[in-house]
């Protein structure tokens, strides 16, 4: 029987891996109300606490009102307007590259970059965990595609060694599901030894890592010759939407004109991006929320350590729980939820079988007494779970 849609649904309800999508019926913000329930919540992205600032909401607000609220037209044609211009020179000036291109989303962001520089003949190597957007860009592309095990630099070498045409070496800065960093400084020094280029997408560095929030190229002192292709998202610690591309002059103009998913699509509402300069403002300068967001992470690590929980080795505002299987990593985030906590449970296939987990995020908006709280949640949860056998593997 064709699209037999009902018996595919089945079977990954009965794999517990079904998704839902949770009413969000407030702001972004630690204390909201999901699917009419009030929790604290530990899964949002917006890491700097941003994405409720009064001072970039008034931006959206004032941006919207001298700009209009849509795109209008494609950046080609007549939707690049002077928010989304002003918008580039700040990024490249923020990030220390020659120039960037915004794009409305990341998503887009590593469509484009990868399909306009490798293709086939090309060979492209990506970290096996990879952000799902950089593994389909990669396929897309028609370029060789291969996988080298997690930050590992000897079998990114091995892989280099077979690589034909134009190389590109692609890695997260900071990976999504894991929270670990990209080992740079080695990825970075292999590719160059083999000619490749190395692109970055940096979607959970840019804001908590390096002195000013410029990511793990910040924290690692990494320039644009290290690290030709930086991407950025926008909708995460920066509060708004969208994306950019930095690199050098010859990159952006690639970019613009051969790359498809910067073409064919309406630019972003000005307004986000008028928005989007006060929020790289806020970020750049109040260091405070950095400070303050290492602080929670140290004491959310201190505390899950005493617990007996096993985290994962990441300094970032990403803090896995690992649970193991989807059906523990369900039951876990269930238990949380009726005493009021809202953590993720994220399960194969975006992450490996077996290695389910709950993702805890933290922002610069929550404060110590809301980590303590997770902390004595988690460890009545816990415990409770642990006196239940295991009836799923
Ligand atoms: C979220 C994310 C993206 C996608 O960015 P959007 O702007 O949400 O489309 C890309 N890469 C990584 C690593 C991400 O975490």
């Amino acid at each position: 029987m064709p699209f037999d849609l009902a018996s595919r649904l089945a079977e990954r309800r009965a794999a517990h891996l079904y998704r839902h999508r949770p009413l969000l019926e407030t702001p972004q913000q630690p204390e909201v109300t999901v699917d009419g329930a009030p929790l604290l919540a530990f899964c949002s992205n917006d890491y700097l606490g941003l994405a409720s600032h009064p001072d970039v909401i008034r931006a959206m607000q004032q941006g919207a009102e001298r700009w209009g609220v849509g795109g209008g037209a494609s950046h080609l044609v007549m939707g690049h307007s002077t928010p989304h211009h002003q918008l580039e020179e700040a990024l490249a000036e923020f990030t220390g590259r020659p120039r960037a291109l915004l794009f409305s989303t990341g998503y887009m962001a590593n469509l484009a970059a990868v399909t306009a520089l490798v293709g086939q003949g090309d060979t492209v190597l990506e970290d096996r965990i990879n952000h799902a957007s950089l593994l389909d860009a990669g396929l897309l592309s028609g370029a060789r595609f291969s996988r080298y095990l997690h930050n590992d630099a000897d079998s990114l070498a091995k892989r280099l060694d077979k690589a034909t045409g134009n190389t590109l070496v692609v890695t997260d800065g900071v990976f999504s599901m894991d929270g670990d960093l990209a080992d740079l400084p080695a990825l970075c020094a292999t590719a160059k030894a083999k000619n490749a280029w190395v692109m970055v997408d940096d979607a959970h560095g840019f804001g908590p890592l390096g002195k000013t929030g410029g990511g793990i190229v910040e924290h690692f002192g990494l320039g644009v010759d290290d690290v030709p292709v930086l991407v950025g998202t926008l909708g995460k610690a920066f509060g708004t939407a969208g994306a950019f591309v930095a690199g050098s002059e010859g990159l952006i103009e690639t970019l613009i004109q051969f790359a498809r998913p910067y073409i064919y699509t309406t630019s972003q509402p000005p307004a986000v991006a008028y928005a989007t300069l006060k929020s790289l403002a806020l970020l750049r300068s109040e260091s405070w929320r950095r400070d303050h967001l290492n602080g929670l992470i140290a004491r959310f690590r201190q505390g899950a350590n005493e617990i007996g929980l096993t985290l994962m080795d990441s300094p970032t505002p990403i803090q896995p729980i690992l649970v193991g299987s989807s059906e523990r990593a369900l039951k876990l985030s269930s238990a949380l939820r009726e005493r009021g906590i809202l953590v993720g449970a994220i399960r194969p296939p975006t992450v490996p079988a077996g290695s389910a987990r709950l993702r805890v995020t933290f922002s610069a908006s929550h404060s110590e007494a809301q980590v303590e709280r997770l902390l004595d949640i988690l460890a009545e949860c816990w415990n409770q779970m642990a006196k239940e056998p295991e009836t799923d593997a």
